[in-house]
């Protein structure tokens, strides 16, 4: 079988009623489901190897799932055809309505009345300089890299492993292992990973994924190769060691504003950081004992947190989050492109108390 781009493009483009751009970018066929802000670059489609349309939101899952199953069946049909005389792009009817999602959890939006009425019951504005000044752990005032480890170690235990990313689509571009060492691994199953100090800085960034995890390839259930295998990878449910952390974090909601909520939250907030751009990011400690009791936790914390503003698409299981204390120097543009800051930005650490409990950040004694 032989992978004709073209015709992969073109069934692609016949399906979501638009081709997509140069980078692969489109608008996402279930984005009327989408809860958190719509951008540029939220949908993907990527026609080399396996053909997949990918989403950042969550909440379109069933409609992507779908053009997702419609994509691969269209191209597996042209692609078994094609192999006598020139390709041609296939002829298609008239694009689909968009599918109607089953019912699900209904997700709320952000209410910004709701997050400025809940915001002004803190009387006085909440600052960098503010946390820092209550941290249970001391905020540094100049950070790097030693921050990052800093936060890594008081958030895992000894042996674990955590993945670390300087591109955010990749398997994992390094490990860190609590009062172990840190390696750069290899792209592929095959290859070796290398000892190798930590990334102090990425292009876009660092990330490291939330929950701690084995550091082992591993077949994906819910990632197939168009015969149908599991595709292997090491960022998904069945590596995970522990489903400790949720992230919390708002592109909507005024930073300002969001700041204020969350020091009123009764939820055991470990850690606050910053994006390096505008976002701000808190890493609640949850515990649960499997990911159905992590889903369970998240779908009752959403009805309450969603209309302060947190961003219901990145509250998911298995999730990148920014490393503090490490470099980001550029921001992808709405066109996919990358731009490098004029000098690079620091993903700031604000606040850092690994023994959190569910006593409100605004309630600790400093
Ligand atoms: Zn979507």
């Amino acid at each position: 079988m032989s992978e004709d781009l073209a015709i992969r493009r073109a069934i692609a483009a016949e399906l979501l009623g638009e081709a997509p751009d140069e980078n692969g970018f489109a608008p996402c066929p279930g984005r009327h489901l989408h809860t958190g802000a719509n951008g540029r670059r939220d949908f993907r489609v990527l026609l080399e190897g396996a053909p997949t349309f990918f989403c950042l939101h969550a909440s379109c899952a069933v409609i992507v799932d779908e053009f997702n199953a419609k994509l691969r069946s269209m191209i597996g049909k042209a692609e078994a055809h094609g192999s006598s005389g020139p390709a041609r792009p296939p002829v298609l009817g008239n694009v689909p309505p968009l599918p109607v999602a089953p019912k699900r959890v209904k997700r709320p939006r952000y209410d910004p009345a709701k997050l400025a009425s809940f915001a002004a019951r803190v009387p006085f504005p909440i600052t960098e300089a503010w946390l820092a000044s209550r941290s249970p752990v001391a905020i540094p005032a100049a950070q790097g890299i030693e921050t990052a480890v800093h936060v890594l170690a008081s958030l895992y235990a000894p042996g674990e492993r955590v993945l670390l990313f300087v591109k955010e689509f990749s398997q994992g571009d390094f490990l860190w292992e609590s009062a172990g060492g840190s390696f750069r691994l290899g792209e592929t199953p095959g290859a070796a990973a290398v000892p190798s100090p930590l990334p102090m800085g990425g292009p876009l960034g660092v990330w490291f994924l939330a929950q701690p995890v084995t550091g082992r390839w591993a077949a994906n259930p819910n990632n197939r190769a168009d015969d149908g295998s599991p595709k292997m990878g090491r960022r998904h449910g069945a590596v995970v060691t522990a489903w400790r952390f949720m992230v919390l974090e708002s592109d909507e909601a005024p930073p300002e504003l969001w700041l204020r909520a969350l020091v009123q939250l009764p939820l055991p907030i470990v850690a606050v950081y910053t994006s390096g751009g505008r976002s701000i990011h808190a890493l609640c400690r949850v515990n649960a004992s499997c990911k159905e009791e992590w889903d369970a936790m998240r779908d009752e914390l959403v009805p309450i947190l969603c209309p302060l503003g947190a961003d219901a698409a990145a509250m998911t299981a298995v999730r990148l989050t920014r490393l503090p204390g490490t470099l980001r120097h550029g921001s992808r543009g709405k066109d996919g492109k990358v731009t490098a800051y004029p000098s690079p930005r620091l993903q700031r650490l604000l606040w850092l108390n690994p023994r959190a409990t569910t006593v409100p950040i605004l309630d600790l004694r400093s």
